[in-house]
């Protein structure tokens, strides 16, 4: 405490160790996994956030972050005594919890919403909510291996990508590290392996190159601080097997910081930079004239240094690397920065894009918010020369809406440097985009939802749908609606009077006109009326159990199967999907040879419904126990080294799984393929395999094999 303290005046002092003393009394006795009181947790968090240079009421929030998820303290009791803005951000880094939702994965989402929007008000939610996270990803080690893979999956979808749209570059980097090696323990240890085989050749080159350089720098009269590092893990990581590249191929392994005191010097610097060693070309990147949209600043260059190895170098003023280590955070080291439009901009993109998201459910907002805030840029320019930043792929449609809904909605076509391209044309930087609009051009495509790239683009062109096609959405949804529930065989179901009432209840939709709207403008996707439906089936199922098993058993036969209405036909087991007892089927009647039973999720299956042939398709249910041997493909890729085939042959053998065929076939990407089909007893025991491989270091996917389409 005393360390969080001496970054705050003597005043304020005050109020963070009542914060603590509030915090320490709430946790007191509880302890964390690693066995140690509960209250270093959120003093460790603090001591980020004071590191970060944040104010001191965030600090305070800090100290009291899980305070009213998991101690008897309330919202009220921390308003009263920490003032209304600290209780605002507890709140908002404080899980929705008490709400219980059908899915795990619904509750994560619904979390996620929930922080998303309290960090539109006020961005120092986020801040803590990082400095939460880091803290629990430096002591991640007292969970199980489950939960771990799970936090860090996490940390590197959600929490890396946003400390590095914040532009908080060291935050992000220690994130990074510790979920790769997690995530990838095998990948981890060879850059970490390689990187110590080349300590000392690295280390003396990167000394003697910054020695050379500071002297030259003296030389011209420039005062100068030089850092150097070496590149952290995980880039290099994306960088191997992102952009399949060698160690050899990767140019900014090593690199120097070159910090001044004014932009002039920078370019200075440059000049006597590409003097003394030779750039490569292409490599040299101005980031001061055009900043990155979160507001890095710096010169970059890559040079060839003594012995033919390269490095980059990267020049800078000090009030630029501050901003480059603790990007957004670094507002608050400066208090003046805080107030007025500056502040406005910095965080304007980001209010407008959860405002744009605000009606989607909780999935399509998340989904939405990861295309938009995590995927690499494009910048692409205004025929005026504004510039417009996208994320990798976005189409012409994307660029429009992102000027004005009016432009998007009465586009009819698009140029690019000059010249018409199609609407599902994907950018590059650099690039000049012209839309074309038109009076009576007649709104935005239906299909554009599908080829757009962002989720802003994706809500602007839902909402005119859901505002001026009514009718059509109705017809468009019930269309698609009876389509996609026939092929999962529960538009039957959805007949039945009162599924349907049911449905509508849990949907809070009043009449099934509304319904079919929603589907029609994409306000409510099929996959959940789907799944709502089949949860109202399981319910109503639980009740009739006894009826259900005796009917089985009247149509039980030798094969595992029982299918609706036919007592004792022929039953074949279709090749290209090989379904397994567990796995949700449908039989197909065949011509003469009785009923040919495939996966439901078979694209086979799925490309008849689509031809018209669903009566064909018949309801067909599991009913096992005779027999308990079955056939099932699978694919699974490998690192390529020594060991990997057997090491992924005795999972086989640990299990006491037959395996009747394997090939293994090398790729060039530096994955080796097994094709191998084996003899399994159900799902369940498929399943149990596959994660079990999943878990082995050397493999790195595994699938089940479909074939034919
Ligand atoms: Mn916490």
């Amino acid at each position: 405490m005393e360390q969080v303290c001496s970054h705050y005046p003597e005043e304020e002092r005050k109020r963070i160790m009542d914060a603590y003393a509030f915090a320490e009394s709430a946790h007191d006795g509880a302890l964390r996994k690693s066995g140690e009181p509960y209250i270093i947790h959120p003093v460790q968090t603090a001591l980020i956030i004071a590191q970060m240079g944040l104010d001191s009421e965030s600090v305070m929030a800090g100290l009291l972050h899980d305070t009213i998820e998991d101690t008897s303290a309330t919202y009220e009791d921390i308003r009263k005594r920490m003032g209304e803005s600290v209780a605002e951000m507890v709140d908002g880094v404080t899980r929705l919890g008490r709400i219980k939702y059908e899915s795990k994965e619904e509750e994560q989402m619904e979390d996620l919403r929930k922080m998303f929007v309290a960090m539109a008000k006020d961005i120092r939610v986020i801040l803590i909510k990082l400095a939460d996270r880091l803290h629990n990803m430096r002591t991640i080690e007292f969970h199980n291996i489950q939960k771990q893979r799970e936090i860090s999956l996490e940390t590197m979808e959600i929490y890396a990508p946003l400390a590095h749209r914040l532009g908080m570059t060291k935050i992000e980097n220690e994130l990074e590290d510790i979920s790769l090696k997690i995530l990838d323990p095998v990948g981890y240890a060879e850059i970490m392996d390689y990187l110590r085989g080349r300590e000392d050749e690295l280390t003396s080159f990167i000394d003697e190159t910054s020695q050379n350089v500071k002297g030259r720098l003296d030389d011209a009269g420039i005062e100068a601080e030089i850092k150097h590092r070496v590149k952290h893990i995980y880039s290099i990581y994306r960088k191997m097997y992102g952009q399949n590249l060698n160690f050899s191929d990767i140019y900014d392994l090593c690199a120097i910081r070159v910090i001044v005191s004014s932009i002039p010097e920078c370019y200075n610097v440059l000049g006597i930079i590409h003097d003394m060693y030779t750039p490569v070309f292409g490599r040299f990147k101005d980031y001061i004239s055009t900043p990155k949209p979160n507001g890095y600043q710096s010169l970059h260059t890559v040079v060839i240094g003594t012995k033919g190895i390269p490095f980059e170098v990267q020049i800078r003023t000090r009030e630029m690397d501050h901003s480059a280590e603790y990007g957004i955070a670094a507002h608050w080291k400066y208090k003046d920065n805080l107030k007025g439009k500056q502040k406005e901009e910095t965080f304007a993109w980001l209010r407008q894009l959860i405002e744009n998201q605000q009606d989607s459910e909780a999935e399509d907002f998340i989904k939405n918010i990861k295309v938009d805030l995590f995927a690499e840029d494009v910048y692409v320019f205004t025929p005026k020369g504004d510039v417009i930043t996208l994320p990798q792929g976005a189409t012409p449609i994307d660029f429009a809406y992102a000027i004005h809904s009016g432009v998007g909605n009465s586009m009819v076509g698009a140029k690019v440097n000059g010249r018409i391209v199609n609407i599902d044309y994907q950018l590059n930087s650099g690039e000049v985009v012209d839309i074309i609009t038109s009076k009576t051009a007649g709104g935005p495509k239906r299909d554009w939802m599908k080829i757009c790239k962002t989720g802003t683009a994706r809500n602007k062109i839902k909402q005119w749908y859901k505002k001026e096609r009514r009718e059509e959405n109705v017809q468009h949804g019930r269309q698609e609606l009876e389509r996609e529930l026939r092929v999962n065989l529960l538009w039957d179901d959805y007949l039945q009077d009162d599924v349907r009432a049911e449905l509508l209840k849990r949907m809070e939709l009043s009449s099934e006109e509304d319904l079919y709207a929603a589907v029609g403008y994409g306000g409510t996707s099929v996959n959940r009326v789907i799944a709502k439906i089949r949860e109202i089936q399981d319910r109503k199922k639980a009740e009739t159990t006894e009826e259900t098993v005796t009917i089985g058993q009247r149509q039980g036969t030798d094969s595992g199967v029982s299918v609706e209405g036919l007592d004792n036909c022929m039953i074949k087991f279709a090749k290209c999907c090989q379904p397994l007892p567990g796995d949700p089927i449908v039989g197909f009647v065949t011509r003469g040879s009785g009923v040919s039973v495939h996966r439901r999720e078979c694209p086979n299956y799925i490309a008849s419904i689509k031809k018209g042939d669903g009566d064909r398709w018949i309801k067909t249910v599991w009913n096992y126990g005779e027999r308990n041997r079955f056939e099932s493909s699978l694919k699974i890729s490998a690192k390529s080294r020594v060991g990997a085939l057997g090491d992924v042959v005795s999972v086989f053998a640990n299990m006491k799984i037959n395996v009747l065929e394997l090939n293994a076939r090398d790729n060039p990407d530096g994955l080796s393929n097994f094709y191998v089909t084996l003899e399994v007893r159900d799902l369940a025991q498929l399943d149990a395999l596959m994660n079990r491989l999943m878990n082995n270091p050397s493999v790195a996917a595994v699938e089940r094999r479909i074939t034919g389409g």
